[in-house]
């Protein structure tokens, strides 16, 4: 029985649809990004070496910078929260809510929102959430999940999107992404001034002067976030810079390296909750900073995983997203720092990741426990080109991660009929020339032919190229032949 992953991927193989609109919208953000950066005089080996320097001076000095952020903000008033886990933001949050009073909360873009299955398990404790970032309101209404950490709706195309408001909106059908925007917007914008609770997420913030940047493409988080009373945001304990410079230099790295954009659409930059006088800002202003495993994983050679800056530019020039979009990976994470993530870092239980009877089970990579399991066949997503590595703004080496990690699932013990098949076939056919000459003949009759099932799954994955009719030594042998 193949693994849920594998399931996916299958399905996701099979849909024309989302394969041609995936591929479509990952060369245009890629186009936009490679746009971007050529336009600048300072060349992109530079740019990408600062900010991985910026990235990893950070995750080094990670204790000292949290503990001046935190000092900055308890100063000017802002309720600093430290959760373990996802479960304990829940709480925290749920808690916040009940003692407000308040039953419903809107929720800006937040990728750790969605690693800690946070409106979900809000719903369970009676407080509705509603997503103000237009891809995640997509994503609502279609009840649907998120497939790219920057744009989460990449997988749904215009038809998708134009068929669902009118199911939903009423709205009358266009395929004018224009008009779909501005309607989707004029119903969101009519929604926020009744929300007491804003939850959004901090992009970076700097630990010099305690100043959380919040960033987003359209203006609804920035409204929302003028209109709540209590804003309570989200950050990973390795979202911190040393300085605000460093933090608005990678925002603007970040921007550039998911559409090409030199700055966000929106920056926002919170301080603490509104003073006596102030024209607006939030009554209340709560951070928490979440760890969910981070602090396991900077021990370990995934450290660097951390310095993501969430940009998604891996996910728009990896051959393998690009084919199976960023669904396929399951929930939350995607693509391939996806692949490195999700099998490392605790997330919130939820049906597609209950481990089943064929999930690889926990494993050690270098003394780190996979914490889920269920997302172990994920590193198998990739072809290891470096492409993703190429592109990353603070150069994360995500294939060598993704190889480690591969190797901690060879060493589960659990690869699977088919991969120590084909690698037991690799072994007989390699070890001695005779034995080479027959899988040569083998190869070219089957490739193209019939072949047993376990095996015909294996070949129809791959992009195999057929064998030369002749072997390179008779080649080289007939033309040397006196
Ligand atoms: S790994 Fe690099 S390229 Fe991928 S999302 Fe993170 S920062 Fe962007």
């Amino acid at each position: 029985m193949p693994s849920p992953f594998k399931t996916r991927v299958a399905q996701a193989l099979a849909d024309s649809d989302l394969r041609t609109s995936q591929a479509r919208a990952s060369s245009r953000l890629q186009r936009w990004r490679n746009a971007s950066f050529d336009e600048l005089e300072t060349p992109w080996p530079d740019l990408q070496a600062a900010a991985a320097a910026s990235r990893r001076a950070a995750l080094d000095d990670l204790p000292r910078l949290l503990q001046q952020l935190e000092a900055r903000l308890v100063q000017r008033g802002v309720e600093v929260v430290w959760a373990e886990d996802g479960a304990a933001a829940f709480r925290y949050i749920a808690a916040l809510a009940t003692a407000r009073g308040l039953d419903t909360a809107l929720r800006s873009r937040s990728p750790l929102a969605e690693e800690i299955g946070l409106n979900p398990a809000l719903a369970e404790a009676g407080i509705q959430v509603t997503n103000t970032n237009f891809g995640d309101y997509i994503l609502q209404l279609a009840e649907d999940r998120s497939s790219h950490p920057h744009f989460p709706a990449l997988h749904q195309s215009a038809a998708d999107v134009a068929n669902l408001f009118e199911r939903k909106l009423d709205m009358p059908k266009t395929l004018d992404p224009q008009a779909m925007g501005s309607m989707a917007r004029f119903r969101l914008r009519r929604e926020l001034p009744r929300h007491g609770m804003m939850i959004g997420q901090v992009a970076l913030a700097a630990a010099d002067n305690g100043m959380l940047v919040l960033v987003s493409d359209a203006g609804e988080d920035r409204i929302a976030a003028s209109l709540a009373r209590i804003q309570v945001l989200l950050m990973g304990i390795d979202q911190v810079a040393a300085t605000v410079d460093e933090a608005l230099f990678l925002a603007q790295m970040a921007s550039r390296s998911a559409a090409g954009q030199d700055m966000p659409g929106a920056v926002t930059m919170l301080s603490g909750p509104a003073r006596a006088g102030d024209p607006d800002g939030p009554g209340e202003l709560h951070l928490v900073i979440v760890d969910n495993g981070r602090s396991a994983l900077l021990a370990t050679p995934f450290r660097d995983a951390l310095a993501c800056i969430g940009c998604g530019a891996c996910h728009n020039v990896c051959p393998v997203t690009r084919e199976i979009g960023g669904q396929a990976y399951g929930d939350g994470y995607t693509g391939p720092i996806g692949a490195v993530l999700a099998p490392l870092i605790a997330r919130a239980p939820t049906k597609s990741r209950r481990p089943t009877r064929d999930t690889v089970p926990p494993v050690t990579a270098a003394g780190i426990p996979l914490l889920d399991p269920t997302a172990a066949d994920l590193p198998l997503a990739s072809t290891l080109c470096g492409a993703c590595a190429d592109v990353c703004p603070v150069g994360i080496d995500l294939p060598e991660m993704l190889r480690s990690l591969r190797e901690a699932r060879l060493a589960a013990g659990r690869p699977g009929l088919v991969d120590n098949t084909v690698r037991a076939a690799f072994r007989w056919a390699t070890s001695n020339p005779a034995n080479y000459h027959r899988a040569h003949g083998w190869l070219q009759r089957r490739l193209t032919g019939s072949i047993a099932p376990p095996l015909r799954a294996w070949r129809d994955g791959r992009d195999l190229p057929t064998p030369a009719d002749k072997l390179f030594r008779d080649r080289w042998a007939e033309r040397n032949r006196p």
